[in-house]
This record gives structure tokens, sequence and C-alpha cells, in this order.
């Protein structure tokens, strides 16, 4: 029997949920070597981009014009397509930018802009649609078996849609929130990681995104109670899902 084809493509990101994939994880090669990887560029300089795929997994904001075209061609001959990490699904780390006009954080930044056609960055389910979002930076393995499992058998992928809190309270975690006054976002964060920071006595940083209809500003006006200044409570919220409508509210609250 033909193995799945894969294909693994990058936009603007720094490439570490390719690096994940493919090399830190525990359980997920067994189930990887299941497919034909035909475009990876982490672990092949060969293959070609231009399909057919059975499964796309796309990392990276969308941050310029080649990109969104690139990625539609990619959708057109995808049987499925998966976002993958915080860059992928919300913006990530290249959208913190997205708060500011595109042309003043470019002159910030470069000394000549003959050279740079950057567009306000976007997740990619802003240019076609997604069969799923593998959340995270990097993504976990729990999201990624899911999303991988369900192409090989052609099944509806099913992901968490709860909060951290969930999570963190199943595992009998302590709440640093509560116990030891840390600005934990567990509770406005969608699940899938498994509470891994707070496991580590550390506070969620929200990097798996915004849950749906989470109630942000009463979470960033706890934060206020803390003794946190506006600034640093609208950077809570603006650090990896600065588009989305829940983190936007909390954000607005403290933003200048
Ligand atoms: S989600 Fe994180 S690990 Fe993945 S590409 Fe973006 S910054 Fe890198
Ligand atoms: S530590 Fe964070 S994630 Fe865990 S229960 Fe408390 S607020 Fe929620
Ligand atoms: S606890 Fe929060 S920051 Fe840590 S991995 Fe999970 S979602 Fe990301």
């Amino acid at each position: 029997m033909k193995k799945p084809r894969l294909g693994f493509f990058k936009y603007s990101c720094c490439a570490g949920c390719e690096f994940q994939t493919f090399y830190f994880q525990k359980h997920l090669m067994e189930t990887l070597s299941s497919f034909e990887i035909v475009f990876a560029r982490m672990i092949s300089s060969g293959g070609t981009p231009e399909g057919p795929f059975d499964i796309a997994l796309v990392e990276g904001a969308i941050t310029e014009a080649w990109q969104a075209d690139e990625l539609k061609k990619i959708r057109k001959r995808s049987a499925v397509l998966f976002a993958i990490g915080a860059c992928a699904v919300n913006g990530g780390i290249p959208a913190i930018k997205a708060n500011r006009p595109e042309i003043e954080v470019e002159e910030n930044v470069y000394g000549d802009l003959s050279a740079i056609h950057s567009i306000r960055p976007h997740p990619v389910d802003a240019y076609v649609p997604v069969d799923g979002h593998i959340r995270g930076c990097p993504p976990g393995e729990r999201d990624l078996y899911e999303a991988l499992t369900s192409a090989l058998f052609r099944k509806k992928p099913d992901f968490l849609r709860q909060s951290v809190c969930i999570e963190c309270k199943l595992k009998g975690n302590v709440c640093v929130l509560v116990t030891f006054r840390m600005p934990c976002m567990g509770p406005v964060t969608n699940a899938g990681c498994g509470a891994l920071c707070p496991s580590y006595n550390r506070a969620c940083y929200s990097c798996f995104g915004a849950m749906k209809q989470a109630n942000a500003p009463a979470l960033a006006r706890r934060f206020r109670t803390l003794g946190m200044s506006g600034d640093d409570i609208a950077r809570k919220f603006t650090m990896f899902d600065a588009d989305s409508i829940e983190f936007r509210k909390a954000a607005e609250l403290y933003e200048d």
C-alpha cells in the first residue's frame, strides 16, 4: 500500500515547529514513518513542493504577498492542511508588530527599504481554509499525533476545546496564580500542552493562544491586582495571539 504523501512548508518563523516535529518527539517517529515525506527542508534538500499531498503542515505567519500566493497553491494540491505552531495558528511572535503601522516597523528595522516587501502579518487561515490548528510554540506531541493519525485514518481531528486550567487541575497541580500570585494565562488559554508550565511551577504565557469566548478582560483586571503595570499586562495579551478577539479586548484595557 502506498504511504500518504506529507509536505512541510515554512513561512515567516524560526522553523522550530519543523525541528520539533522531526527531531524532538519521543513517540511520534513511528507515526511519521507511516508517511512518505516528500517535502521538508529541515530533513532533505530534495523533493518538490508541487504535490499532490495527502497532508500539508504549514508553519509560520504570512508576512509577504508571495507567501500567500504559494500557500493558496499548496492548499489546492493538499487533501488536508494543518496550520502548525503559534506563528501559523495565531500570527504568533511575527504578529507582535501588527499593532503598529507596517511602514513604521520597517523603518525602525531596516536602513534601506527598497528590498522589503512585507505585509501585515496574518495566520495561515486568514488566506486558506485549514483542517485544524496544531497549537503551541512549539507544538506538543498530543496535537501533532492527533493531526497525523486523523490524516492516516481520514477522520476529523479531535483537538481540545477547554482551558489550560482544566488540564492543570486534572494533574493536581498547585495553582501558581492563586498560591504564588504569578500572572498565569492558563484560564484564557486553549489546552493541549498538558499544562506544561504550571506543572513546573511556572506561569502559562499562552503559547497555545486564546481559548474561544474566554473572558480575557477579567483576567487582565486580576493581573492588575497583582501589581502589574498596564504595559506588562498589554504585552501578556499580545505576545502570541494579538489578533484574537478575546485577547484584543484585554490588551485594549491597558494599551496607550
Ligand atoms: S510557533 Fe514558535 S517554534 Fe514554531 S515556528 Fe513559530 S516561533 Fe518557532
Ligand atoms: S496554575 Fe494557571 S493553569 Fe493552573 S489552575 Fe492556576 S491559573 Fe489555571
Ligand atoms: S502552559 Fe501555556 S505557555 Fe506553557 S506550553 Fe502550555 S500553553 Fe504554552
